[in-house]
């Protein structure tokens, strides 16, 4: 799955579970909570694709995300992919194949998805606005790379990196108080639980078991049947599963957010 599909997903489902959340459980969140929500899980859903490294020197390859903040970033996914050989060569059996590079393995787990969502959390709950406005503005530069990828391209990373920063400025001036942020936590990791689905649904496959071993592989490659299975970049991908995920993402937001648009001004005077 490229990106941008990756992304929406993110959104899309974060959106629609805030709906399901409110319409059954009364649970009800600001529009900018809402707006924060849905920016961090659409991050959080590109995130395990930093395991995908390029060419820091020369500032080339990557995966797109790999470079929403320049040459830092590709570094990252540099670190984040060798980490990720280094686990999983330490935890291969004699049945996982030999590999030169980490991409879909550590960050394509269910382990990895709790980790960070846990981590995020915990970051948030220890050191309040502060880790707030890191993580913000981690995500979003990540969501702008992703559900904006032509303007990103364009804009370049300097651009991308700067309205980052001042998203999350705003929402570090607007977000109530110290308290917990739990959302955020959860966020990041439906993103990133959502990405590994997208990725299943993909030729390629991912790992999502591990590390429960099979047929003496700890690393299987679950994915779906090749006859079912999604092609990466293929018209189902980019036109009806993004028309799909963008109306859903459209018509939760329009759910949640026009009972309280209508209760400021009531119609039925
Ligand atoms: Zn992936």
């Amino acid at each position: 799955m490229m990106g941008p599909s990756h992304a929406l997903s993110g959104a899309a489902v974060w959106l629609s579970g805030s709906l399901a959340l409110d319409y059954f459980a009364d649970y009800e969140q600001s529009p900018l909570a809402l707006a924060v929500g849905t920016a961090v899980c659409a991050g959080g859903a590109l995130f395990p694709d930093l395991d995908l490294s390029g060419k820091v020197t020369r500032n080339r390859g990557g995966a797109t995300v790999a470079r929403t903040f320049g040459v830092v970033s590709l570094f990252a996914a540099e670190v984040i992919e060798k980490v990720s050989l280094g686990v999983y060569y330490a935890t291969k059996l004699s049945k996982d194949p030999r590999r030169n590079n980490g991409h879909r393995t550590l960050t394509h787990t269910i382990p990895f998805t709790v980790l960070v969502g846990w981590g995020t959390t915990w970051l948030c709950a220890t050191y309040g606005k502060w880790a707030v406005i890191g993580i913000l503005f981690f995500m979003i530069g990540l969501a702008l790379r992703g559900l904006f990828d032509k303007w990103a391209e364009r804009a370049g990373w300097v651009i991308v990196t700067l309205v980052s920063a001042g998203a999350a400025w705003f929402t570090y001036a607007n977000l109530p108080g110290d308290r917990g942020y739990p959302l955020i936590g959860l966020a990041v990791g439906v993103g990133c639980f959502v990405h590994i689905l997208g990725d299943l649904i993909t030729r390629a496959g991912v790992p999502i078991l591990w590390p429960i071993p099979i047929k003496r592989r700890m690393w299987m490659p679950i994915r779906l049947p090749s006859k079912i299975a999604l092609r990466t970049g293929s018209k189902t991908e980019v036109v009806v599963l993004r028309s799909i995920m963008t109306a859903v993402a459209v018509l939760s937001a329009v759910g949640l957010v026009a009972p309280s648009v209508l209760e400021r001004f009531p119609t039925d005077l």
